[in-house]
């Protein structure tokens, strides 16, 4: 008899809700991992960035399992058929597992808890990765936040240390499922390939944080903690990081919050997937230019700091917020390109990729999400890079032809963009 703790999005041994009371139950515990055939038949890059994050951080998990006696078992399958290969080899009682909030993750698990449960078997499922999900944060009417601040106001109030408090899951270590070692699978043979990445330890630089409020805008700085990454595939746990923000600087744990608010979003309005959280900016007329589109894609837009923006992504698979602000506000205000397009090209490169705040970010840098900026309100991308990149050493550093002719001309100026864009939102918001 084993129970089960299925990995997703927690990609760690240490506080981590659902392999703590999977292991307090007594019955010996086997922990599994699925490269669910569901994603990644969707990935195009044989040389996805993510899939070398993802099985680096499996076999630093599968060697620390060794040292305790154990093995982590993967599959390369759909999670329905993982799980039916798994209970041909053993006698499962209850599967534990963190809670994903995005929809795809929330019709797969309402799909195999049916299935266990039809078997007998319990499915259990924990909050892990946020410090409030679902129904915690309302509004005192009962209805979910749909404004940042007086959310993160009520966020605020309700956090105590009871929410912080970290699993200690190394005390019940022992109730793992004794198994002979084995070696993860290669990464080729789900057809990727390892390729250099690169991203921080998980533990956040303190100095960073200390200093956050004064350089996280800039990105030629280190001003910012990169532990998106981290916090996408629970490599760090969200209550460690919490506790660190309350400690050392306010202004970073309003940025966590952030990240929560857009959880709890994609959560209560799913249909932001695919709309605008706002229906009336879905009858904005964009002009979805695909050379423009292209341009914007490789960097070559002729707008510098967009182009710096664009080239950190793809070389590196990571984009300074500012500068993401930036690119998206370009691409949808200046260029007219539906928001839908920068959104799917950022779920390609970035390594932090995370539906809820891309989706967020998109919807905010559009005007059409909720608490968004007002559709009238362009950035400037030329005054953006003299407040934020005022020497142009971030510029300089990735737009090495900037300032000579082989760089291209400008898409079109900012300010014929600005009148284009207020006049096309303007008659997609008139009454009709
Ligand atoms: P820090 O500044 O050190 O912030 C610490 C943490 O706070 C971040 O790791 C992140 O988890 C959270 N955070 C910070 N800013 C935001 C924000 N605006 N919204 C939500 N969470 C935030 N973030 C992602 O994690 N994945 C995405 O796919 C993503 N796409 C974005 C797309 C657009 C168009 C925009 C405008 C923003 C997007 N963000 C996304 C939010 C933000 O840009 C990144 O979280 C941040 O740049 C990551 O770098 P960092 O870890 O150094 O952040």
């Amino acid at each position: 008899k084993v129970n089960v703790c299925w990995l997703r999005r927690d990609l760690r041994l240490h506080d981590q809700a659902a392999l703590y009371h999977a292991l307090r139950k007594g019955i010996p515990v086997i922990v599994i991992f699925i490269f669910d055939r569901h994603i990644l038949d969707e990935l195009d890059d044989p040389q996805d960035r993510r899939m070398t994050f993802i099985y680096t951080k499996l076999e630093k998990i599968n060697q620390q399992l060794i040292a305790l006696g154990s093995s982590l078992l993967t599959f390369h399958d759909t999670p329905l058929g993982a799980f039916q290969k798994l209970m041909q080899q053993f006698d499962v009682q209850e599967v534990y597992t963190n809670r994903d909030y995005e929809p795809y993750a929330r019709k797969r698990d309402q799909q195999i808890a049916a299935f266990l449960q039809e078997k007998g078997i319990a499915f259990h499922d924990f909050k892990d990765q946020v410090i409030f999900d679902r129904d915690e944060i309302l509004k005192p009417d009962g209805t979910p936040y749909t404004v940042y601040t007086p959310y993160s106001k009520q966020w605020k109030q309700k956090l105590n240390t009871f929410y912080l408090q970290s699993y200690p899951v190394e005390k019940y270590l022992g109730n793992l499922f004794q198994l002979p070692a084995q070696p993860l699978p290669p990464l080729e043979s789900i057809g990727f390939q390892l390729v250099q990445i690169s991203f921080p330890p998980e533990e956040p630089d303190e100095n960073i944080i200390r200093h956050y409020h004064l350089w996280r805008d800039y990105p030629a700085k280190n001003g910012t903690t990169k532990m998106s990454v981290h916090l996408r595939f629970g490599t760090i746990s969200i209550r460690e990081l919490v506790k660190k923000a309350l400690a050392w600087n306010e202004k970073y744990l309003n940025e966590l919050i952030w990240r929560e608010f857009y959880q709890m979003i994609l959560w209560h309005f799913p249909h932001v997937v695919h709309q605008c959280f706002k229906p009336e900016y879905d009858r904005i007329e964009w002009l979805n230019d695909e050379e423009a589109f292209r341009r914007w894609c490789e960097g070559r837009t002729g707008c510098p700091i967009v182009d710096a923006g664009m080239r950190q992504l793809n070389a590196t698979g990571y984009m300074h917020n500012r500068l993401r602000m930036i690119t998206a506000s370009y691409l949808t205000k200046n260029l007219l390109i539906d928001w839908r397009w920068g959104e799917a090209y950022f779920a390609k490169k970035l390594l932090d990729y995370d539906l809820a705040s891309n989706n967020g970010g998109w919807q905010w840098s559009a005007g059409c999400g909720c608490d968004a900026a007002p559709y009238f309100r362009l950035f400037n991308p030329d005054l953006q890079a003299q407040r934020f990149d005022p020497d142009y050493q971030f510029i300089k550093q990735w737009v090495l032809e900037y300032g000579s002719s082989a760089y291209p001309a400008p898409l079109i100026s900012h300010q014929e963009a600005r009148k284009r864009c207020l006049e096309t939102y303007a008659r997609a918001l008139q009454d009709k």
